[in-house]
């Protein structure tokens, strides 16, 4: 069997990605990404994944419409616990072992988030699902994944888009011209505004130095290849170096 490249990996999903045409979810989303999730198991790969709420709730719209902020930003993250259960359901519908966490205290649902708890789940082959972002308003499941990712020591976050194989130049779904980069680093990422994570989830990992790899989820068998080594989607890191 293939060795892998990374040992521990933290997936990030948006809410967008499981958001259903009629429903909040899209059952058929869930089993694809409990399936694509699940092939990492073989590999003996730690696993932690962020879901963000953006199906559910985003804090920002609503404070557009007059919202409290802090109000809205907690309604949000209390849909990053709806998704992360939905997909707990699904992981373990696909016969993984699971722990969903919460950054906020929710103790009759899952268990709170405890750094060494969670690398402990790790250890012994558990899917761990980090819930309700950082726990914090104003920020951001992008940010909640920078962070988790740091603390767990994650060698890698990988980032999943909804249909784009990776960081262009220009959004490819309205530019002709837009070029795939195959590698880019975090200043430029930032200085050019590319779409990676949002800026303070990127300066964090820049500050830190986390590789991100940009990826398009819908590509069956993609979070595998990655884990194997294979050099798809884009990375996002220091060095403005081949891969
Ligand atoms: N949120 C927050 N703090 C966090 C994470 C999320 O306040 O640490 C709120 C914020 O309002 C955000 C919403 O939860 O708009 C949904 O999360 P996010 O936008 O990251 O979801 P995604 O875009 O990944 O679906």
């Amino acid at each position: 069997m293939q060795q892998p490249k990374y040992r521990r990996v933290l997936i990030k999903l948006s809410g967008e990605q499981i958001k259903g045409t009629d429903e909040v979810v899209s059952y058929d989303m869930l089993d694809y990404l409990a399936r694509e999730i699940g092939a990492l198991h073989q590999y003996k790969v730690d696993v932690a994944v962020v879901i963000g709420g953006g199906n559910i709730w985003r804090g920002n719209q609503s404070i557009a419409r007059g919202m409290d902020a802090a109000q809205s930003h907690y309604m949000g993250m209390l849909g990053t616990i709806i998704n992360s259960l939905a997909l707990q359901d699904a992981l373990e519908r696909h016969g993984l072992d699971t722990r969903a966490m919460t950054a906020i205290q929710m103790n009759e649902v899952a268990e709170p988030y405890i750094r060494r708890r969670a690398t402990r789940h790790m250890a012994k082959g558990r899917v761990v699902i980090l819930a309700g972002g950082t726990g914090n308003p104003y920020f951001t499941t992008d940010s909640a994944a920078a962070l988790r990712a740091a603390e767990l020591h994650a060698d890698v976050i990988l980032m999943a888009k909804n249909g784009v194989d990776g960081i262009y130049t220009a959004d490819p779904r309205r530019h002709r011209d837009a070029v795939k980069l195959d590698h880019v680093t975090y200043m430029d990422a930032l200085n050019r505004g590319l779409a990676v994570m949002d800026s303070t989830a990127l300066t964090f990992c820049m500050d830190n130095n986390i590789p991100i790899i940009v990826f398009n989820a819908l590509e069956a068998g993609m979070i595998e290849r990655i884990v194997l080594g294979e050099r798809v989607g884009t990375l996002v890191s220091s060095q403005a170096t081949e891969r």
